[in-house]
């Protein structure tokens, strides 16, 4: 039988520590501000949205949801980037992506401040984690980390593998593996005999967006399967990547869906805007 990577769990742990630290900046007076730009009228966008307000209420982070109709003009957008990124108060915010069609997310993202970035998705976040210094890092790949470190799971020197090469996962991933010294391969639709190589893994993260994909024959005795996919099932529910009855016995340790990488990645954004507030209060200070 594996060990379950119980991401609830750790999630609510993390949650725990940052509502302890929101409590901290409190009693200096300073409240952590989350802020989300949320563009149309997607549903599944709109839900993830009041799912986050609901995680900072928890842990006493003020948060404020900008909603702006889907025939926004990318302009009016990015006068709302330069506004958040001016605003002392906001300690961090973030574009709710996707953005409707004819609207550009690349250039609005890249206009967030590095400070306030709290998803770690604009290109000088990247570039920073990509050279070693001190950023905020993305959610999702951040919470595969923790949820690893977290489950005593050893990384250094450890061959792992990453299937998925997108900005959002696959790639900052693979970077946060680096710096815990594991030895990485990155997989993705092109790469030839994808069994063989993720036979090889020690650690395997699974970020391909296909539905049930990776079934035993993928898995190497004893891996640590990490599952990111998400998928919605007929009649209710969620699946993730990983065929899980089929893979779990052959695992050391594995994530399940939902309940694995999910609650880390929510957990994570709280985690980064205590960090970001954090960061913002001592540069006030020292100011
Ligand atoms: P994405 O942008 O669609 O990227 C998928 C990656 O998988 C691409 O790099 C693609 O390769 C690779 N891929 C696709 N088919 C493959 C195959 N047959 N063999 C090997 N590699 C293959 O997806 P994403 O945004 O990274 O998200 C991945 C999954 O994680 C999705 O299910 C998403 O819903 C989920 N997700 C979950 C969370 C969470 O909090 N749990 C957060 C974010 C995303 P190419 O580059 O060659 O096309």
């Amino acid at each position: 039988m594996a060990k379950i990577l119980d991401g609830k769990a750790i999630a609510a742990e993390i949650r725990a520590e940052v509502a302890g630290g929101v409590a901290e900046l409190l009693e200096r007076g300073v409240r952590p501000r989350l802020d989300v730009v949320l563009v149309g009228d997607d549903t599944a966008s709109a839900t993830y949205v009041r799912m986050k307000e609901r995680d900072c209420a928890e842990v006493g982070i003020d948060s404020r949801v900008h909603r702006l109709g889907a025939e926004t003009p990318q302009e009016e957008i990015a006068a709302l980037v330069e506004r958040s990124n001016a605003e002392a108060e906001i300690s961090g915010f973030f574009i709710q992506l996707p953005l409707p069609e004819g609207l550009d997310a690349t250039p609005l993202v890249s206009a967030i401040d590095p400070s306030k970035d709290v998803d770690g998705l604009s290109p000088l976040s990247a570039g920073r984690l990509a050279v070693g210094l001190p950023s905020l890092l993305p959610c999702t790949p951040h919470g595969v980390i923790q949820l690893l470190r977290r489950s005593g799971v050893e990384m250094e020197g450890r061959e792992a593998v990453v299937v998925g090469r997108s900005n959002l996962v696959g790639k900052p991933l693979a970077q946060l593996l680096l710096r815990e010294n594991a030895t990485v391969t990155v997989c993705h639709s092109r790469t030839r005999d994808l069994t063989a190589v993720t036979r090889r893994a020690k650690i395997l993260v699974v970020a391909a967006g296909r539905r049930e994909f990776i079934g035993a024959e993928h898995v190497g005795e004893g891996a640590v399967v990490v599952d990111v996919g998400i998928h919605g099932k007929e009649g209710g529910g969620l699946v993730g990547d990983v065929r899980f009855e089929e893979v779990e016995p052959v695992a050391s340790m594995i994530s399940p869906v939902p309940g694995g990488v999910g609650p880390m990645t929510r957990a994570m954004l709280l985690y980064n805007t205590l960090q970001a507030a954090r960061a913002q209060a001592e540069a006030t200070v020292a100011g």
